[in-house]
C-alpha cells in the first residue's frame, strides 16, 4: 500500500478535500493503524476556519480523534499494560511530551511541554504524512503509548476518549476527591460537560447541576446523572443563573465548578462558586480576557490542559465499566462517512450534532 484516503484542510475556510497521502515506511516501534472512527472536536472546526497557533501550515489532514486496528508494527510493542500489541488489536494513543524539557524533568507538568507531538495540525506532505485521525490509515510514532479497546467499548466512543473524555479524566484528578456532601456545578452540556456530568455523578457528588444549551443537549445531560440543568438560551439574565445555584446550596454557591464551555464562561462561573471552592477550567476556547469584580475568597484554581497517557487509559476504562450507568453513545449524535467531512464539520460547526463521527 503507498497511499490512502485521506481528508485534507488545503485552504482555511475552503472545503477539505479527500486526497490520496503517502503511507510512510515505520520506524522501529511505529505502528500503522486502520481507522475505525475518527470523532470530530470544536477544536477540529476552529483549525479550519483559521490556523490555530504558529505551528499550523496546510495542508494538514484534519482530526486528532482516532480509533482503529493494528495494521501493522515495526518490531514488538505492549500497551500501556504491559500486555503484547498484535495486528488486528482495536486501540488508542496517547500524545508524546518530549521529557526532556524544563516542563517534561523538573516541573514534571507534559502536557505544557512546547514540544509535544500531537494530532490533527501536521502537514500531510512530510514524513510520516498521516498523522490526523480523518484518513483511512494513521501512524502511531514509537513513543505513543498504546491503550487497548475493550469490545464493550464502541469504536467511536473510544475515539472520543482521545480527546475530549480524557482530558475531563485529567480534571477530575487534579480537582481530588469530591465529598459526599458537595454540589458540582458544571458549566456546559457538550460531550466534555456531558461526559464530566457522568464522571461527577460516579464521584460520589451530592448534587450534579448543569448549565448548558440547546435543550437537546440537555436531555442527554440528564440521562448522564444530572439533577438539575439549567438553559442558557431560556434564563438569559446570569443573576438569575446564580440566584439558580444559591437555591440549590442554602445560598452559598458551589462547592466545585468546572468549566467545560470556554473561557467566556469563566467570570460568571467565579460567581457561582463559594467562598473556598474549587474551579476547574477545561474549556479553553474562546476569548481569554477575563474580568471579574472579586474572587471568591480562599478558592482554588485549576486550569487542564489535555491530558497525560494514564488519562486516556482512565477514559476508557470509565466507558467501560460504566456502560450499564451512563448512555455514553448518545453523546455522539451523528455520523458521516470520510466523503461527508465537510458537511461533518458545518454540524459541528452550528451546534447542530453534539459530537460527529467519521465511520470507516
Ligand atoms: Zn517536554
Ligand atoms: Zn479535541
Amino acid at each position: 500500500m503507498n497511499d490512502c484516503r485521506a481528508a485534507v484542510i488545503t485552504a482555511h475556510n475552503q472545503p477539505l478535500e479527500i486526497q490520496r497521502v503517502s503511507v510512510p515506511d515505520l520506524e522501529p516501534g511505529a505502528l500503522l493503524v486502520r481507522i475505525a472512527a475518527s470523532t470530530l472536536c470544536g477544536t477540529d472546526v476552529h483549525r479550519w476556519h483559521g490556523p490555530l497557533g504558529d505551528g499550523d501550515s496546510l495542508p494538514i489532514i484534519t482530526g486528532h480523534e482516532p480509533c482503529g486496528y493494528v495494521e501493522e508494527i515495526n518490531g514488538e510493542r505492549t500497551d500501556i499494560l504491559g500486555n503484547p500489541v498484535k495486528r488486528g488489536d482495536r486501540l488508542v494513543w496517547s500524545y508524546v511530551a518530549c521529557g526532556s524539557c524544563y516542563y517534561c524533568s523538573v516541573a514534571l507538568q507534559p502536557c505544557i511541554c512546547p514540544g509535544r507531538a500531537s494530532w490533527g495540525h501536521n502537514r500531510s506532505d512530510r514524513f510520516p504524512y498521516l498523522l490526523g485521525s480523518c484518513a483511512e490509515y494513521m501512524y502511531v510514532p514509537p513513543p505513543c503509548l498504546i491503550i487497548k479497546v475493550p469490545e464493550e467499548v464502541s469504536s467511536a466512543s473510544a475515539a472520543a476518549s482521545a480527546c475530549a473524555y480524557r482530558t475531563v479524566m485529567h480534571g477530575f484528578e487534579r480537582l481530588g476527591a469530591i465529598k459526599s456532601n458537595e454540589i458540582v456545578v458544571i458549566q456546559g452540556s457538550g460531550p466534555l460537560g456531558n461526559f464530566a456530568t457522568a464522571v461527577a455523578r460516579d464521584h460520589g457528588a451530592k448534587q450534579v447541576l448543569v448549565i448548558g444549551a440547546p435543550a437537546a443537549r440537555l436531555e442527554v445531560t440528564k440521562r448522564m446523572g444530572a439533577d438539575g440543568v439549567l438553559n442558557l438560551e431560556e434564563v438569559i439574565d446570569p443573576k438569575d443563573r446564580r440566584q439558580w445555584v444559591r437555591d440549590h446550596s442554602d445560598g452559598r454557591g458551589a462547592d466545585i465548578v468546572i468549566q467545560v464551555a470556554n473561557n467566556m464562561a469563566v467570570p460568571e462561573g467565579l460567581t457561582l462558586l463559594r467562598d473556598g471552592g474549587r474551579f476547574v477550567n477545561i474549556g479553553a476556547g474562546g476569548n481569554a480576557n477575563i474580568s471579574v469584580r472579586s474572587l471568591p475568597q480562599e478558592m482554588t484554581f485549576h486550569t487542564i490542559r489535555s491530558g497525560e497517557p494514564r488519562h486516556w487509559l482512565q477514559a476508557i476504562d470509565f466507558l467501560a465499566s460504566r456502560k450499564k450507568t451512563f448512555p455514553f453513545e448518545e453523546m455522539i449524535s451523528a455520523s458521516y462517512t470520510l466523503e461527508q467531512v465537510n458537511e461533518a464539520l458545518q454540524a459541528m460547526a452550528s451546534y447542530r450534532v453534539v459530537k460527529a463521527v467519521i465511520n470507516f
